[in-house]
């Protein structure tokens, strides 16, 4: 048994055994190393698919493992070829699965009979996914050389005029580099100089006004003065009219809410009494006078 723990017995030298395993003659893998001066491992294998044994005839199912012998057997250009060679649970006898690279899947070597039941999309109204033929073309040479007609139309009407013209750009872009690059700098240097003025002037507006440095302030043309001036217009009349009212609204509350003008309001009462009074009195002798006269 390899040396799971770390017990170093007593007579053990790292000198000369170098690790547990050698010093107890054992493979790091253990048991499943026994073969493996023959290139197999023993691993555990599970199968990829339904088969039938072909020495007792039974149906084995997906999903049983098996304690296999792992073997490389062979390159799919770089990708290594692995056979698993298993012994039937039910009987005595082997059957072998390898991998197969090209066309990512398991296939029975011998042994065994593969259940055949993957998915063909042919069959189900599809196209295959492992086109691993190619595709043929046509076979018949009429159609062959419409194909090739076709070809060489596509290049004269349409391949070559489209590389010409981007030949032309590109002479046209090529012709004088230097004074399009003076052109550049030029156009560029103005949009600068314009640039760093709108800079400026915006943090002056923004020092002035204490507003946040991150913050874009919009670029002054005449449409947006035009806007700005009619919104400060707006926002400027509400307020006059929301002013109005409250004027009004104040007028006419303040004789009975005001204590201020409680006084003037008590006179004009007193004064308004009074001459009720005496126009009432006044009636008096008008009526009693009429009354008299008759
Ligand atoms: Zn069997």
């Amino acid at each position: 048994m390899q040396g799971f723990n770390k017990y170093y017995p007593p007579d053990y030298d790292g000198e000369k055994h170098k690790s547990l395993n050698a010093y107890r003659g054992k493979h790091a893998l253990g048991d499943r190393a026994r073969k493996l001066d023959q290139g197999i491992l023993i691993t555990r294998f599970e199968l990829p698919f339904n088969i039938w044994c072909g020495t007792c005839n039974n149906h084995i199912g997906m999903g049983v493992r098996y304690n296999a012998e792992k073997k490389k057997i062979g390159n799919y250009y770089s990708t290594p070829i692995f056979s698993f060679r298993c012994k039937c649970h039910l009987c005595d006898g082997w059957f072998e699965i390898q991998t197969d690279p090209k066309n990512t899947r398991y296939i029975v070597t011998s042994g065994a009979r593969q259940k055949d039941e993957d998915w063909d999309p042919e069959e189900n109204g599809g196209f295959a996914v492992h086109d691993t033929e190619g595709n043929a073309g046509p076979s018949d040479p009429l159609a062959a050389l419409e194909k090739s007609t076709d070809a060489q139309n596509h290049q004269t009407k349409v391949q070559i005029p489209r590389l010409e013209s981007l030949m032309d750009v590109s002479d046209r872009f090529n012709s004088d580099p230097y004074s399009l690059s003076l052109k550049a700098r030029k156009h560029f240097r103005e949009d600068k100089k314009i640039r760093k003025e709108k800079e400026k002037s915006d943090t002056q507006v923004k020092d002035k006004y204490a507003l946040p440095s991150t913050l874009t302030l919009a670029e002054e043309d005449e449409d947006t003065i035009k806007d700005a001036k009619e919104q400060w217009r707006k926002g400027r009349e509400e307020i006059m009219l929301r002013e109005n009212k409250r004027r009004r609204l104040g007028s006419t509350s303040s004789s009975s809410r005001l204590p201020g003008s409680s006084s003037a309001s008590k006179a004009t009462a007193v004064d308004s009494l009074r001459a009720r009074i005496l126009g009432n009195s006044g009636r008096h002798p008008r009526i009693s006078g009429s009354a008299s006269n008759r």
